[in-house]
């Protein structure tokens, strides 16, 4: 008998099976359904956990442990399984030299929309652009809220130019995006390339912090590049900044 075992989101996510010398009497099949429903709570419970509750993207607590698997899949150049495979990118030439790419994206001046419309607005904010990011990213794209109005994606791309292409097309969406009420708000972003150096967690992550101090402090509702601030001198890689607070 091989029965499919359901995960959070209802789909077919792995496979039991059970091998019998005859045919499963009642009280055997209630023991396995009784197991099926166990094992579905206990997938149910798992996800629940790594789930920011309010938008349901993964929280801060899962960040660690994923960016370490895409360490180490870099350093063995082992992308493949990380790539995309729906209809969407079929045409897509595969280079084989593809890169993670992390950014963080910070909502701009959210303080005073929480000042001005309340917190429950914010709240709102929150959600609708949880709502975009998973309709501009695609779903095997990684995608965090790091706590308050701040949200981290890591997405595989070609290189900086099409991982700028991307992050550009999300600013902008987002630029123009009406929000019931509040009307129109921006976001900032800092991003960095994932090497195949090692590197730890937080080493990534201020990286891409730096670039988002940078964008911070030159008129916000902007993208910038770690490494392109690195080359055009207008960051120095010695420098320690930004806001996010390190494990
Ligand atoms: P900047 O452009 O420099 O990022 O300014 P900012 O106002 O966005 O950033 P700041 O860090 O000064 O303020 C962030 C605010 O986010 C402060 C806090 O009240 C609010 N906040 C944090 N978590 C939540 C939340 O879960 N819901 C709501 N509504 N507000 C939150
Ligand atoms: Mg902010
Ligand atoms: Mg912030």
């Amino acid at each position: 008998m091989v029965y499919p075992v359901l995960a959070a989101s209802n789909k077919i996510e792995s496979m039991l099976t059970f091998e019998l010398p005859h045919m499963l009497t009642e009280s055997e099949m209630l023991i396995i359904t009784s197991l099926l429903s166990i094992t579905h709570n206990f997938r149910s419970l798992l996800d629940e956990s790594q789930k920011d509750k309010l938008t349901g993207l993964l929280n801060r607590q899962t960040f660690e442990a994923n960016i370490n698997k895409i360490s180490s899949l870099t350093l063995n150049s082992e992308l493949g399984q990380y790539q995309d495979t729906s209809n969407r990118n079929r045409r897509r030439p595969k280079t084989g030299k593809e890169k993670f790419c992390l950014a963080i994206i910070d909502i701009d001046n959210f303080k005073s929309i929480n000042d001005k419309f309340g917190h429950v607005m914010g709240d709102e904010v929150l959600l609708l652009l949880s709502y975009v990011m998973k309709q501009n990213f695609r779903a095997k794209d990684l995608l965090f809220r790091f706590g308050g109005e701040e949200f981290v994606v890591i997405f595989l791309a070609p290189g900086k130019e099409e991982a700028c292409q991307v992050l550009e097309r999300f600013r902008t969406k987002i630029e123009a995006y009406r929000f019931p009420q509040i009307n129109a708000i921006t976001v900032s972003i800092g991003a960095t390339l994932i090497g195949e150096m090692y590197h730890l967690a937080s080493e990534i992550l201020g990286r891409a912090d730096q670039a988002l101090y940078y964008a911070k402090h030159n008129g916000r509702n902007q993208l910038h590049f770690y490494e392109t601030l690195l080359e055009s001198g207008c960051i120095d890689d010695r420098k320690e900044s930004g806001s996010i607070d390190f494990f």
